[in-house]
């Protein structure tokens, strides 16, 4: 695929790594930002480990993706350490947050008169939680306590997002909207997928071979969905950019060629929504 939007994700928590809680929030990033057309080049798992957390950040710096998310390690207590990684990670300090600190303290007194928690008061863990590394800016949380921060580095915007699901959806499709849609733009994202019934699926690989060669702005890929005499071969088309017209357009064209050139050697060609 061509210039697209490059996107890393780091998941925190050493649940994760236990096997305690499955690892949803990356999955779902996962497919948000495909659908606006940016392409997730990497995500890896990491314990809540101050080294191993700064050495993830670094490492994705270094390859200058457009945008990186954390999630997890933003909550009150002890071992939620994601925001200090990231201050130590990009040599800025830790600071409370004067904006940070008024959406905390609005939401426990939000919390208080619902009757969530018994004392508004902000406490010094629940303080924790508006410490930003210097230049950060909070993203507020409609959904629980500890605000997500945003921070610039180079071209590169790094966003560390809670790790409840419910928050971190909260926060992406609300608070975030903005941010993201200056990142992507109109981004896009479609997919078209055809069943070829082949004997044998070695003569498929030249013809997509030069299918993929005519069109690099479409991902072409092919997979065995049924083997045996009736070979079924499941080939997906997708592609993603600015626009919908374009994308749409890109990928017809492809789909047309592909179609045309499997039926000239005999295959048969069935159009599937998967
Ligand atoms: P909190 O304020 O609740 O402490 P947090 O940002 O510190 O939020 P974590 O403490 O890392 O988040 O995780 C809170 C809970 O969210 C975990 O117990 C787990 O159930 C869930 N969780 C964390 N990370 C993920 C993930 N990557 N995918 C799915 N669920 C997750
Ligand atoms: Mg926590």
């Amino acid at each position: 695929m061509t210039d697209q939007t490059r996107v890393e994700i780091i998941a925190v928590g050493n649940e994760l790594l236990l096997g305690d809680v499955l690892d949803t929030n990356t999955n779902w990033l996962c497919k948000r930002i495909t659908g606006v057309g940016g392409q997730v080049t990497r995500a890896v798992l990491v314990r809540d480990d101050h080294q191993a957390i700064i050495a993830e950040i670094l490492a994705a710096l270094e390859r200058t993706p457009r945008l990186i998310i954390t999630t997890g390690g933003l909550g009150p207590t002890g071992d939620d350490i994601t925001l200090q990684a990231v201050a130590r990670a990009t040599g800025r300090p830790l600071k409370l947050d004067p904006e940070a600190r008024d959406l905390v303290k609005a939401r426990y007194q939000e919390l208080a008169e619902r009757g969530h928690v018994d004392d508004p008061a902000l406490t010094k863990a629940r303080e924790k939680m508006a410490y930003l590394p210097e230049g950060a800016t909070p993203v507020a949380n409609p959904v629980g306590s500890a605000p997500a921060a945003m921070l610039e580095i180079g071209n590169s915007v790094l966003i560390s997002l809670p790790g409840v699901p419910e928050e971190l959806k909260g926060i992406y499709d609300g608070t975030l909207q903005p941010t993201l849609k200056k990142i992507f733009g109109d981004g896009f994202y479609e997919e078209r997928a055809v069943i070829a019934h082949c004997g044998d699926e070695s003569t498929l690989a030249p013809i997509l071979s030069e299918v993929v060669a005519a069109h690099p702005e479409v991902y072409i890929k092919s997979r065995a969905r049924r083997y045996g005499p009736e070979v079924e071969i499941l080939i997906t088309l997708s592609s993603a950019g600015d626009g919908r017209e374009r994308v749409e357009g890109n990928l017809d064209h492809a789909l047309e060629e592909l179609t045309t050139a499997l039926s000239g050697a005999g295959f048969d060609i069935n159009r599937t929504d998967r």
